[in-house]
């Protein structure tokens, strides 16, 4: 066995680098239930301005702003309209349905992206039959998409389905860093078009916890009772919000660097033997198809014998994720080891 771990399985496996376990160590703290943690306080305003919203309420996931969010647009029976990849029906345990007792429209996105032509041909007629088409949810960078990003055209041609019909319009936005770093976007303008924004601090920026949920002030009034129903208020969390107050501070210009990884593992993917197909890689995430016959699981574990850990995301599908932990020595490694793997026939 060599001596060495390279974690590429996902972006939330990074550590806290010292200048941010400084931060942590350095925080005020209070009470958040009663307001009273100056840290909290001073992310959520932080995070507000950045997109210039009215408001932001800390959470410890993004799964928890999500569904606070899904809470908080709908009533029972009411239908979300979403791509069919999304992280709000695949991964959160059929919370849409657990938590609001709503029903979920499946689009068809390419690459996890949804168009304002697919939105407007699925929202309900006003039919008793029906159910009533309430929101609109996008996933920008996309998880399942291979880290894909939106055109901002198109999310503004959404937003205008959304005003025609009276949809409310969410955005999970887990991975928004790496898509307004890849396309030099601003939050600003996230905060035009959006009803409400997640974001998650421990993906992409390092942190070890945290998401924030960002919309106006009546929005996040509402979203503060649905957290302490979700059992989601903190105490002195102040010490994990100085870690996402110093990650805004210091981790979003370097997310460059984790989408030049994700390149360079791409180029490499796209030229082996055993590899059908690279997804377009856009930012951090790099999925691969190999060739037919072929098992994901068993090449995850030649990886994981070299010292590469990977994630089976399909029976024939690999993810690499790129991070803050992943130095450019590492992806050389990477690189040598994917080099050296040798499948024979019928393997
Ligand atoms: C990771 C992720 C989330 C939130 O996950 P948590 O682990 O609950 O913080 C939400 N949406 C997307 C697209 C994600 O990748």
């Amino acid at each position: 066995m060599q001596n060495w771990i390279i974690d590429f399985r996902s972006d939330t496996v990074t550590k806290p680098t010292p200048g941010m376990q400084e931060a942590m160590q350095q925080a005020a703290i209070g009470d958040d239930v009663f307001g009273e943690d100056p840290s909290i306080n001073a992310l959520e305003s932080k995070t507000a301005e950045l997109f210039g919203m009215q408001a932001a309420i800390y959470c410890p996931s993004g799964t928890m702003t999500n569904q606070i969010a899904i809470k908080c647009h709908t009533q029972p029976g009411d239908e979300i309209i979403c791509d069919e990849n999304s992280h709000i029906y695949q991964y959160e345990g059929g919370g849409i349905a657990f938590n609001s007792l709503c029903s979920v429209k499946l689009l068809a996105g390419n690459f996890g992206r949804i168009s304002a032509a697919q939105i407007e041909g699925a929202v309900q007629p006003d039919d008793v039959h029906r159910p009533i088409s309430r929101l609109v949810s996008l996933e920008n960078t996309s998880n399942r998409g291979g880290g894909s990003c939106y055109d901002f055209a198109e999310i503004q041609r959404i937003r205008a389905v959304c005003n025609k019909h009276q949809l409310a319009l969410h955005l999970d936005g887990a991975r928004l860093w790496n898509a307004l770093i890849a396309k030099n976007e601003s939050a600003i303008q996230y905060g035009q078009v959006f009803d409400s924004i997640s974001v998650c601090l421990s993906k992409s920026l390092g942190c070890p916890v945290g998401s924030l949920l960002v919309g106006n002030h009546s929005f996040i009034k509402k979203a503060r009772r649905i957290r302490k129903v979700f059992g989601g208020s903190m105490r002195q969390a102040g010490f994990l919000a100085a870690a996402g107050i110093y990650a805004l501070d210091h981790h979003l210009e370097r997310l460059k660097t984790d989408h030049s990884h994700a390149k360079r593992l791409e180029s490499t993917l796209q030229i082996l033997h055993f590899v059908k197909i690279v997804l377009p890689v856009e930012t951090n995430i790099v999925i691969f198809e190999l060739q037919d016959g072929l098992s994901a699981p068993a090449l995850v574990n030649t990886l994981k014998e070299r010292g590469i850990l990977a994630y089976a995301i399909a029976p024939n599908r690999v993810r690499l994720v790129t991070h803050l932990d992943i130095s450019s020595d590492m992806i050389d490694k990477t690189v040598e080891e994917l080099n050296r793997i040798k499948y024979a026939a019928g393997h």
